[in-house]
């Protein structure tokens, strides 16, 4: 009662009920709640119009300012909801409902009740090949939705963005293959991911994501005819920074610690640039080749030469002795 108590209510989301929060950003905050209509459990991200105040007037800026800031604001919300409403994919996460108020817009969207990647490297240090895999395979294929059939990239593929739906417990034999069995006899072992099983991997937050290319017309977005070169290259490059973000992601999950680490930001900038990691001992002793080899493929410098999704999908860490860990009916 004294936690429903401190929850915030919204003028203009009467429909839903929050009961929790999930996770907090700069100008969003996500909370667990009902929708009342439909009676399901959801995940509603609310973002503030901090920039526009009571009296629809924008505070800290320049009066000049003012009309181009809301009109931005506005844009960059709406291309959220429209990267989400386009992207049906079982690996993205879906957009359910879309509203605002006065003072701030309302996504609804599917519930991941297992909550973020981030926290289950956490909680388990580090995740054995089987489960990698397992994640990376999915994350793979909903980069390769937004990619090639919305010509979208992420631009923000990173632990915090990938969340799990849980689905029911796996039987305990499949389980015990995908974790090390070290780590059970040290008790660490859990029974699934996020309280419910593993199962469905989602990715969300398309707040930074791009549109790069037009479905419609088939061509580079921006003026056909007079696109430059560099525009038509670029969305080659762009694509390739999500790839990037995957092999930082798998390196992570393996080991338990990023690739690229320092404490002062000009000198890992640096270590980006220069793409300076290295598979460090003790912890990448007992991982296989296979699994060095396409970070390798990922964590390369040069753009070009870097790993599309579907050389990812193609490479033999991911599709030899691939195991599917199919939800229990
Ligand atoms: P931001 O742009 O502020 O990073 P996100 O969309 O990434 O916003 O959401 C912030 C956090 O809220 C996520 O990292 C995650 O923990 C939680 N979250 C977001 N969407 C969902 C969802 N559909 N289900 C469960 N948790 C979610
Ligand atoms: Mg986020």
């Amino acid at each position: 009662r004294l936690r429903k108590r401190r929850l915030p209510s919204y003028a203009g989301l009467e429909r839903f009920e929050i009961m929790e929060k999930l996770g907090d950003g700069a100008f969003s905050i996500v909370y667990k709640a009902k929708d009342n209509e439909t009676g399901k459990l959801v995940a509603i991200k609310v973002v503030r119009k901090h920039e526009i105040d009571k009296h629809g007037q924008t505070q800290h800026l320049h009066p000049s300012m003012k009309k181009k800031t809301r009109a931005t604001e506005r844009a960059t919300i709406m291309k959220e909801v429209q990267v989400m409403q386009s992207g049906k994919h079982k690996n993205l996460v879906q957009l359910l409902h879309f509203s605002e108020s006065e003072d701030h817009y309302f996504l609804a969207m599917e519930l991941c009740q297992g909550g973020e990647l981030f926290h289950q490297i956490v909680k388990m240090t580090y995740f054995s090949e089987d489960l990698a895999r397992h994640v990376i395979i999915q994350v793979a294929h909903g980069i390769r939705h937004l990619h090639e059939e919305c010509g979208v990239v992420h631009r923000d593929i990173k632990p915090e963005n990938i969340l799990f739906e849980p689905i029911p417990i796996i039987p305990s034999k499949k389980i015990k293959n995908m974790f090390d069995e070290d780590k059970m006899d040290e008790g660490q072992f859990q029974p699934g991911i996020g309280g419910g099983g593993i199962g469905l991997v989602k990715i969300a937050d398309f707040g930074l994501s791009k549109v790069i290319w037009d479905q419609s017309t088939q061509t580079p977005c921006g003026t056909v005819g007079y696109t430059a070169p560099e525009v038509v290259r670029d969305q080659r490059y762009s694509k390739s920074v999500d790839m990037w973000a995957l092999g930082c992601v798998l390196y992570t999950m393996l080991c338990g610690f990023p690739p690229f680490y320092d404490e002062s930001i000009p000198a890992l900038t640096q270590k980006v640039a220069k793409g300076q990691y290295t598979f460090l001992s003790p912890w990448w002793d007992p991982i296989s080749d296979a699994a060095k080899d396409l970070i390798t493929h990922l964590l390369c410098v040069d753009a070009d030469r870097r790993y599309t999704v579907d050389e990812v999908l193609r490479h033999p860490w991911i599709t030899k002795q691939q195991q599917h860990f199919e939800p229990v009916p």
